[in-house]
């Protein structure tokens, strides 16, 4: 013990852990994952590193989290090396200029990064690192060439970075071979298994894109992946280089830990954003596509050396994602989001949390929305064409490198002869929000410009006649949310988002807009139906069963919003199916189950709340949901358990099944 101590201060010594790549290059890493055991969460592989030495150096490192077993060889010789638990330090006397291959076999049970859910296993390597799982290197300035080997279940559909390029199947294992031809950084490596099928297409340019989904989810993959093509042919048009990799995929994959992941040409998508033609109405995955997409470019070619640079991946991605849906949806829709972004950053000025966009430890709200803002602005103030020269000479000049905000700087200062420094003062230093510049570049839109002038405050006179008026919807909707006194019959003959906004905000419903507001049960929004039925049960009692006869076939969204409700109304609505109540009962509890979705759970668990119906079965349920590896569904178990705790009924029941597990 002793021993291992004195040798590991000593190497410290010799090499910092974060200096590395001063002194090694990695090159490439061909790995094998020989094994992925569900039932032991445990991983089993190897993996051949080749790199190159840069200047003298007595020894060399991979990050390699928590490993139960590890054989490490240097060209084909067994080595003097150290793990310490976190790394595999290897001792010899690297010359620069050498070039040497590191083997190493290991057996991990990864704690992160690498999940078993359910029959799926995937990663996500961005914020947990991918040593968790594959020795890598954590570093992002090392890119290295990834090809993997995965060997798995032949049932199952195995999707990595990169080309397949062959699967070779012996006695129902598969080993499915991809290749990478270019580097990229270590958290940027991924895996996603389950059960699958694809549909392909091919971009204008003849990249290969792939559209992966659960079986049972055919007639959602329309709705689902609907303008995939385009953005992505936009975004090879408006980036202005082409896309730098070999295929393109897409998966979905259960309770993700964010919307969505930008892996090397395999984006990891949370499947809650999985939509059929009525869902895509108010949740779609149109905005997480195009975001993924456009960090292949920012973020996964130019990569930033560290988080203060972190908007150039992040405010780059959210600001190409909204060009590429302006492109779709319109310049309306374009200056919409800017001021949803401009509203979002002025809570949190509000609040005294805005910080200096290289700040590395903004928010996300900064680096993604402030990003996005500061590039609105720089193009207004450069002008498009030099904007597009100026990334585009950004791009190849860093491509499969690591880059700093001021790497983009001097391009737009050479592409447009401008002076940046008072832009970056405003922009990228400051931590206030430039207010008026933003309400000024808002303004150039008539749309803006009318929503920000429609007022039932300012203009009362006017109030009764805006939703009959051929003003916007969105302005209409911030109407209804001023006030719903003076809603009236005609106000219904309007689209299907500002009847969702009566919908939501007329709890109270004049017994002349009945007809009407029953008429909303039939819109193509589970939003809107969601409202409509529960407004209309608690308003007209003596009609409860016709409303839930009505909706009794809709599920809603794939957190069953319409369904749950129902089922909670079915229990208080003591006329209708009274012989059905514990089938009713023993559906909602059932939804608490881990074979659901995390936000399915969530909504089913609020409504036991509500009704005060926990059991065993599911306070055993919610007790699982608090050991979950998404963090948020994680913590809001943990915070309802204390509730209930405080409820003497469920204290004891709590208690009992703690210790049962
Ligand atoms: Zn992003």
């Amino acid at each position: 013990m002793n021993r291992f101590f004195l040798a590991f201060c000593y190497l410290l010594n010799s090499v910092s852990f974060s200096q590395q790549t001063e002194y090694v290059d990695f090159k490439s890493g061909t790995s094998h994952i020989l094994a992925l055991d569900p039932a032991e969460k445990s991983v089993m592989g190897k993996v051949v590193y080749e790199f190159e030495i840069l200047k003298d150096i007595d020894s060399v490192y991979l990050d390699a989290v928590n490993l139960k077993h590890s054989t490490v060889s240097l060209d084909d010789f067994e080595v003097r090396h150290i793990y310490d638990g976190r790394h595999i330090i290897v001792k010899s006397h690297f010359k620069a200029g050498e070039t040497h291959k590191l083997f190493i076999d290991w057996v991990v049970q990864p704690k992160q990064a690498l999940y078993f859910v359910g029959d799926q296993i995937w990663t996500q390597g961005q914020g947990k690192y991918t040593s968790n799982w594959l020795p890598s290197i954590d570093d992002v300035n090392d890119k290295i060439e990834f090809d993997l080997s995965i060997s798995y279940n032949a049932n199952y559909e195995v999707v990595a970075n990169g080309n397949l390029v062959d699967v070779i199947e012996k006695d129902s294992i598969k080993t499915w071979h991809f290749n990478m031809d270019k580097p990229m950084s270590s958290y940027l490596v991924a895996l996603a298994i389950g059960n699958y099928d694809k549909r392909t297409e091919t971009s204008n340019s003849g990249v290969p894109l792939e559209f992966y989904y659960y079986p049972e989810d055919v007639s959602k993959v329309e709705p689902t992946y609907r303008y995939s093509k385009q953005l992505f042919d936009f975004m090879e048009d408006e980036i202005g280089v082409p896309y730098p990799w070999e295929i393109y995929k897409q998966v979905p994959v259960k309770d993700f830990l964010y919307s969505g992941m930008e892996n090397t040409t395999l984006t990891i998508f949370s499947d809650a954003l999985v939509a059929d033609s009525i869902a895509f109405k108010d949740r779609n995955y149109v905005n997480v596509n195009a975001h993924e997409l456009a960090h292949q470019w920012f973020g996964n070619l130019v990569t930033a050396t560290n988080s203060t640079h972190h908007w150039v991946q992040e405010g780059f991605a959210t600001y190409y994602a909204l060009l590429a849906e302006r492109a779709i949806f319109g310049e309306d829709y374009y200056y919409w989001r800017l001021y949803e972004y401009a509203q979002r950053l002025l809570e949190q000025e509000n609040k005294g949390e805005s910080t200096a966009l290289l700040n590395p430890k903004a928010s996300s709200l900064t680096f993604y929305q402030k990003g996005c803002w500061a590039l609105h602005i720089l193009k207004e103030q450069v002008g498009e064409e030099a904007f597009r020269e100026a990334v585009k000479a950004y791009l190849y000049k860093n491509q499969f490198k690591n880059v700093e905000t001021a790497d983009f700087i001097v391009e737009i200062e050479k592409a447009s002869g401008q002076d940046i420094s008072e832009f970056s003062k405003i922009w990228l230093e400051a931590i206030d929000l430039p207010q008026d510049a933003m309400v000024k570049s808002l303004k150039k839109s008539d749309f803006i410009r009318e929503y920000l002038e429609v007022d039932c405050k300012l203009h009362p006179s006017k109030c009764n006649d805006y939703l009959v008026s051929d003003i916007s919807d969105k302005a209409k909707v911030k109407i209804l949310l001023q006030d719903t006194y003076g809603v009236k019959q005609e106000d219904f003959n309007n689209s299907w988002e500002v009847r969702q906004a009566i919908a939501q905000n007329l709890e109270q419903i004049p017994l002349n807009l009945k007809e009407n507001y029953e008429s909303l049960l039939n819109d193509k929004s589970y939003v809107t139906v969601e409202a409509a039925l529960y407004n209309l049960w608690v308003n007209f009692p003596e009609e409860r069963s016709k409303y839930l006869e009505k909706t009794k076939g809709i599920t809603g969204f794939s957190d069953y919003n319409v369904r749950m409700l129902w089922l909670a109304l079915n229990l208080n609505t003591i006329e209708y199916q009274s012989d059905k109540k514990q089938l009713v009962f023993e559906e909602l509890k059932g939804y608490t189950d881990p074979k659901y979705g995390i936000e399915a759970r969530m909504n089913a668990f609020n409504f036991l709340k509500l009704i005060n119906g926990f059991d065993e079965e599911s306070v055993g349920n919610l007790i699982d949901a608090s050991k979950h590896h998404n963090w948020r569904f994680q913590q809001f178990a943990k915070n309802l358990l204390e509730e209930l705790r405080n409820r003497p009924n469920y204290l004891e029941l709590i208690d009992k099944n703690t210790t049962k597990q």
